[in-house]
């Protein structure tokens, strides 16, 4: 019976009983070890099949050929016919829709329709946003206070990107750096995350099939410290775009100032949910669990510290409740699926940790706080948890989980809980409910936040940027502020006497 549900696609099936290759110099091949590593189904821990391990030679390889497309065919190819290219990657994608939507379900364990319907669209609508870019891409002329001198701008690319990859939307941060990196004319080295490796991998056969030139998009899988450091500390590589953990943010940033490499880095986050005195209970409630339960806490911008007024503590506390009671966790290919298992054992032990942390600290468990067991114990499963009465400086309140695990605070003036909200080293996000517009926009204003949501939360679209305060990054994902993060701007003096 189990084995029917949960018999995996054709495609699905198909694509895992082969040999799967990397994409290096537009060729699927095997690392030059011949090592692979395996990946497996955090839904019951069972390896799906391995990839193959890139090492710093198999690096050097792909960043050479990232180099030598991008002084030869790419750099010279007219700009509507790049754009182009990205729209046929777009309609590759959506073509295959299903299938990848299924496999980034069974490699991280998210819902296979939130995969299909978030992941796999967003990625299509962020390839389609900037495959219109390389159009549009233009300079200035400047008023420069000087006779006879005509001065312009030109944006150029700034050549081979690094792009490393975090393993919570795998397809979707990967064409968060690939879109815009390839519409400003880079080529493109992309290091996956080890837990996650499949939907780039196959996002790689789609890019031979599209049509570009080889060596434009390389995609090696393999480890962080293998990999990913070769990648970071390759001359060739001119820019490393990051997502993933502050801490390894910061030693890639310590590594690339040796080469004065660009660098920009999305990184981990606290973000406050900030619930005021007249908000409507019921949304408050279901954007909060949202914001925090959405693909099992697993999302660097999840609203994890919930701020509510004194006044509304109780009404908030039962709708949160009831919120929780309507998640139905289970493995990701089962369509009443609406909470997946966390990424890996070492997440699963981890969020386990923290919440220990927080009732050793004096946490009230609200609900929650234990790892499922029944059906789902082989799976890295874990109870959506709320946590109540925890002082500010508590771990709880300040650490990252990256796990279905919100923490609640209590708040008494507007001051003060600006205060509070930005008593934290991150500074991703944060969420504002409430219906009065003076103090929304004040909010909004005051948050140490890249992104500000009112009356809603994690909202994207590719046309905003999305980044970080403080510990949590710089640069910004999607929109021109992406565009702009790829390329240089050079001056140009004409002197007309
Ligand atoms: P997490 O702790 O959530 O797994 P990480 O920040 O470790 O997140 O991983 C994000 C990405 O960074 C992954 O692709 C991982 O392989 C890569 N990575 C990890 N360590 C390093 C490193 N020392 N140098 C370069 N990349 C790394
Ligand atoms: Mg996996």
């Amino acid at each position: 019976m189990e084995q029917i549900v949960y018999t995996h696609s054709p495609a699905v099936r198909a694509f895992l009983a082969k040999e799967i290759g990397m994409l290096v110099n537009g060729r699927l091949i095997a690392a030059e070890s011949g090592k692979r590593f395996e990946t497996c189904d955090p839904a019951d821990g069972k390896r799906l099949t391995t990839v193959p391990q890139a090492a710093a030679s198999d690096i050097d390889l792909a960043a050479k050929a990232a180099h030598a497309a991008f002084h030869g065919e790419w750099g010279s190819m007219l700009p509507a016919t790049r754009g182009n290219l990205l729209w046929r990657l777009a309609d590759l994608v959506e073509q295959n829709a299903d299938q990848l939507a299924e496999l980034e379900s069974i490699d991280n364990g998210k819902p296979a329709a939130f995969a299909r319907a978030v992941d796999v669209q967003w990625a299509i609508d962020h390839l389609r946003y900037f495959a219109g870019w390389p159009t549009k891409i233009d300079g200035e002329n400047l008023p420069v206070s000087q006779p006879d001198m005509h001065v312009y701008t030109r944006k150029q690319p700034v050549g081979v990107v690094g792009a490393i990859i975090p393993w919570n939307f795998p397809l979707l941060m990967c064409v968060w750096k690939l879109a815009p990196a390839l519409a400003a004319g880079c080529t493109v080295v992309v290091k996956p995350a080890e837990q996650t490796p499949l939907t780039a991998l196959r996002l790689g056969e789609l890019v031979i099939e599209a049509g570009f030139p080889a060596g434009v998009v390389n995609i090696c899988t393999g480890f962080g410290e293998e990999a990913g450091a070769a990648l970071v500390g390759h001359p060739l590589i001119d820019k490393i775009a990051f997502t993933g953990s502050t801490a390894v943010g910061r030693e890639i940033a310590r590594r690339a100032a040796d080469d004065i490499k660009h660098v920009s880095l999305e990184l981990g986050g606290k973000s406050p949910n900030i619930v005021l005195p007249d908000a409507d209970i019921s949304r408050a409630a279901a954007g909060a669990a949202q914001a925090i339960f959405y693909e099992t806490g697993q999302v660097c911008s999840a609203g994890s510290r919930l701020l509510v007024h004194r006044s509304i503590l109780e009404p908030m506390i039962e709708a949160l409740k009831a919120e929780v009671a309507k998640i139905n966790p289970g493995r990701g290919t089962n369509a009443a699926t609406t909470m997946g298992p966390l990424v890996s054992k070492e997440q699963h032990d981890r969020v386990k940790k923290y919440v220990e942390i927080g009732r050793n600290q004096g946490a009230e468990i609200v609900c929650g706080g234990r790892p499922i067991d029944g059906d789902l114990a082989s799976g890295f499963f874990f109870e959506p948890t709320i946590l109540l009465n925890v002082p500010d400086d508590a771990t709880v309140c300040q650490e990252e989980i990256f796990g279905p695990v919100l923490v609640v605070q209590v708040y008494d003036d507007l001051d003060e809980l600006i205060r509070r909200a930005n008593a934290s080293e991150y500074g991703l996000a944060a969420g504002v409910w409430t219906r009065d517009l003076s103090n929304a926009h004040k909010l909004a204003a005051a948050l140490d936040a890249g992104s500000v949501w009112v009356n809603c939360y994690n909202s994207f679209d590719p046309s905003t940027p999305f980044g970080g305060f403080k510990k949590s990054g710089y640069g910004r994902d999607g929109g021109r502020a992406a565009l702009d993060k790829f390329m240089h701007t050079k001056s140009v003096w004409m002197n007309l006497a």
